[in-house]
């Protein structure tokens, strides 16, 4: 079962500074199955971000978001809503969030800290992978994660060896750290580079007992059968 968790409130809040208005995206997959993104739980994250100030111009919510070419079609019924928002706020794992930025020229912001994608990485996977850092910070890094498109995982920038858009280890994909540059910069946000975190916090890719619901976890709870010993041996 994935495994997501919202984020802070105040982080939220903080990444619509300057925004006119923003346009809530919800998976309706897998986030609904952990309550991370069922209807009470979207309508307490839009009460409580217009609570602080933010301008949640409409949601809409799409089966999974892992799919684009679903997500380009759905996000074409509420066209107009998409387009006159500065942003799109996207509550799913950190695949979706990735899918619906490679979708639209708009930034998007993630609800939500992905901790455990449940062992599979999305119903549609295409290029976009989620390493469960548990602190996602695609709002830093236009939706692209730092963490899987570069092949050292770099955080903070370019480790300056890409050549020509290509990355320095596999010679043959292209420079993760290019791809936020030029996402970045198409959606006027190169200043977010400035903002980048050195570090992540690994504690908070743990996840915590509360969250191990469901049979996938507890297999892990079953106590393992005593071996059985030979007649005659104490156990
Ligand atoms: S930053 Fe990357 S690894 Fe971390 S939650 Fe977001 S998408 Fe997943
Ligand atoms: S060239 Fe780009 S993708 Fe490759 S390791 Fe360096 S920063 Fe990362």
């Amino acid at each position: 079962m994935i495994v997501t968790e919202r984020k802070p409130l105040e982080e939220l809040a903080a990444m619509f500074a300057g925004e006119k208005g923003t346009y809530l995206v919800a998976c309706s997959g897998c986030p609904v199955g952990h309550k991370t993104g069922d209807e009470a739980s979207l309508a307490q994250l839009e009460a409580d971000l217009k609570a602080q100030g933010v301008n949640v111009l409409g949601r809409t919510s799409i089966d999974f978001l892992c799919n684009k070419a679903l997500v380009a079609l759905r996000l074409m019924k509420v066209l107009e809503d998409v387009q006159s928002a500065d942003s799109l706020l996207v509550s799913s794992c950190g695949i979706g969030v990735q899918a619906v930025g490679a979708t639209v020229d708009k930034p998007v912001h993630p609800s939500m800290n992905t901790i455990s994608m449940g062992g599979f990485q999305g119903l549609w996977p295409s290029e976009e992978r989620c390493a469960q850092c548990g602190d996602c910070s695609l709002d830093l890094t236009g939706g692209i994660c730092p963490v899987t498109f570069c092949s050292k995982s770099l955080l903070n920038g370019s480790c300056g060896g890409s050549d020509k858009g290509n990355c320095e280890v596999h010679k043959d994909v292209p420079c993760g750290w290019t791809l936020i540059y030029e996402r970045l910069k198409k959606t006027g946000r190169l200043d977010q580079l400035s903002k980048l975190n050195l570090l992540k916090n690994r504690d908070l890719m743990r996840v915590k007992p509360e969250a191990r619901k469901g049979s996938v976890w507890a297999l892990e709870l079953i106590e393992p059968e005593p071996e059985p010993q030979p007649e005659g041996k104490p156990a």
